[in-house]
């Protein structure tokens, strides 16, 4: 079995980590990219993290109404290509699948040969576009909280009817059979603890192969969101492991993200080691940290390629990327801070002592 979920890729692209100390004088090129295309949703979820005021990182300067335009999105991607970077994820923001320049931009990345994968709600996961990422995207995940149509309309603001037709789009997508694999983020919160089982066994139902279960965000600072998960702990563990040994074999991975929490708040490290590798570009063409400080304008921000080119901007000075102090500037909810501890390893290893593995 191949595991999907490792913390370990990122060992994979030694070369560009030996290049992340500021005194190697040189610049990666990023590994992964997440990239916006656009702010606009068509759903209306209550606790969307980027829109809820209790975030004071994320998603603060966050306009809903900022998308790419489509030639600047086809010159970062010709960049992206350049820059030999290895993948790209368009993510949120908004939905991915409601900006209409999405299958321009993944058809230039196909030829160009760099890998893309996407997060979505699933929503617009259909004809043409769902049939390109069926055959040429490596995964796509579907967000999903709800277990019914009644529980999304509660959720998201939507009419009736949008989760049956959710499951309906994952079904086609699975009989399109292309390799991209499709995988779904069960996003569990107070209000569907109860569903847990009954979700993750539909899931299984219509073919999905692997399913992340994961807390909602409910703002982030460690103190808030541990008093508001402390309280549904012990029943969500309880129904994952119900999950797991019931539900889970070689067809069916379940992926347990719920209990990672405490591990992405406090950062021992002066500067950030996945700012070069995994950057993020906003609808509003800022280049970003990291997911986390994704539309924070102040520490989380690099830089603006509105007037400049993504290539040009990136390789243009290496401070850019040691302004941020993460054991100061960040105290909340990060979701690299584990990997960023192995790199941090990696990178101060005594070489004296490298031999006596
Ligand atoms: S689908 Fe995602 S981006 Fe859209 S409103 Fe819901 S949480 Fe926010
Ligand atoms: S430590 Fe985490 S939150 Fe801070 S810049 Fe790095 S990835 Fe972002």
């Amino acid at each position: 079995m191949k595991y999907y979920y490792t913390r370990t890729k990122i060992f994979h692209f030694k070369d560009r980590i030996d290049k992340l100390p500021h005194d190697s004088g040189v610049i990666p090129s990023p590994v992964h990219i997440r990239l916006k295309p656009t702010n606009i949703c068509c759903h209306n979820c209550h606790y969307c993290a980027y829109s809820q005021k209790n975030f004071k990182s994320f998603g603060k300067d966050r306009a809903s109404n900022d998308s790419i335009p489509r030639d600047k999105m086809l010159e970062i991607i010709e960049d992206i290509i350049e820059m030999d970077v290895k993948a790209v994820t368009f993510s949120g923001g908004g939905e991915p699948f409601v900006y209409p320049h999405l299958l321009d931009a993944v058809k230039l990345l196909a030829r160009g040969s760099v890998s893309f994968a996407s997060l979505t709600n699933g929503a617009r996961l259909q004809g043409e576009i769902a049939e390109f990422f069926s055959v040429y995207a490596t995964w796509v995940r579907v967000s999903i909280d709800g277990w019914d149509d009644e529980s999304y309309t509660k959720f998201r603001g939507v009419p009736d009817g949008e989760f049956t037709k959710i499951i309906s789009n994952m079904k086609s997508f699975i009989n399109m059979k292309g390799k991209c694999v499709l995988g779904v983020s069960l996003i569990v919160g107070e209000h569907n603890v109860g569903h847990i089982y009954e979700s993750l066994s539909k899931l299984k139902d219509i073919g999905i192969s692997s399913v992340k279960v994961s807390p909602c965000l409910v703002g982030d600072d460690n103190k808030a969101t541990n008093e508001y998960h402390g309280k549904i702990f012990k029943k969500v563990k309880s129904n994952i492991e119900k999950c797991t040994s019931k539900l889970s074999d070689s067809t069916f991975e379940i992926s347990d993200s719920y209990n990672e929490l405490s591990e992405k708040y406090e950062k021992v490290y002066d500067w950030c080691p996945h700012i070069q590798l995994r950057p993020v570009i906003g609808a509003d063409l800022n280049v970003y940290t990291c997911p986390d400080k994704a539309y924070n304008l102040g520490d989380g921000l690099l830089g603006s390629i509105k007037n400049i080119r993504f290539k040009d901007f990136w390789f243009n000075g290496k401070d850019k990327f040691f302004k941020v102090n993460p054991s100061v500037s960040c105290c909340h909810h990060c979701e690299l801070n584990p990997r960023n501890v192995l790199l941090w390893e990696y990178l101060n290893s005594d070489s004296e002592h490298l031999k006596f593995i």
